[in-house]
């Protein structure tokens, strides 16, 4: 990564208890599956809330996002800076395909699917969040892109895997 490229996220993120957290997200899922009709419905809901939520923590990064060097395969980087910081861990695998338009982050031990463990709702994207917020990231970026889930640990995948996919 460029010096250029560089942005500071690890100096304006504070820190709040993994628990906590983990429970409210567990509380708004709850809340969101209470007032939905369809797991599609709860999926889509989840999402855009990551969207919002992607909005609010890119606020303060807004300009340098914009401006920040290199192409769609290289700001995968920036990206896993960006998890690391918010989730205090890094992906475990970050997968590029060849024509570098589909990046796959993998996480083995998805602190948000942690300990939740649903059998009885297929189709159910439990840590979609996450790829609302990297649709944020995209936006911003001025990157025509998407992004989606693909598996959760929650649902009893492997790992968590969000895909992101540059559009033409
Ligand atoms: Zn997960």
């Amino acid at each position: 990564m460029s010096v250029k490229g560089k942005i500071a996220w690890n100096l304006m993120t504070t820190k709040v208890s993994k628990v906590l957290f983990q429970a409210s997200y567990r509380e708004l899922m709850n809340l969101v599956m209470s007032t939905s009709s369809s797991v599609e419905e709860i999926n889509r809901k989840m999402k855009d809330i990551g969207f919002r939520v992607g909005e609010t923590l890119l606020m303060d990064y807004a300009d340098r996002i914009r401006e920040h060097a290199g192409d769609f395969a290289e700001f995968s980087k920036t990206l896993q800076l960006a998890y690391k910081v918010n989730s205090g861990q890094f992906f475990t695998n970050i997968d590029i395909s060849d024509n570098k338009k589909t990046i796959k982050f993998t996480d083995a031990a998805c602190p948000i699917c942690e300990g939740v463990s649903i059998s009885d709702m297929p189709g159910l994207q439990y840590c979609v969040l996450v790829s609302g917020v990297f649709d944020a990231v995209m936006k911003l970026r001025g990157f025509s892109a998407e992004s989606y889930q693909e598996s959760c640990r929650a649902l009893g995948d492997d790992v968590c895997t969000w895909t992101l996919i540059l559009r033409e």
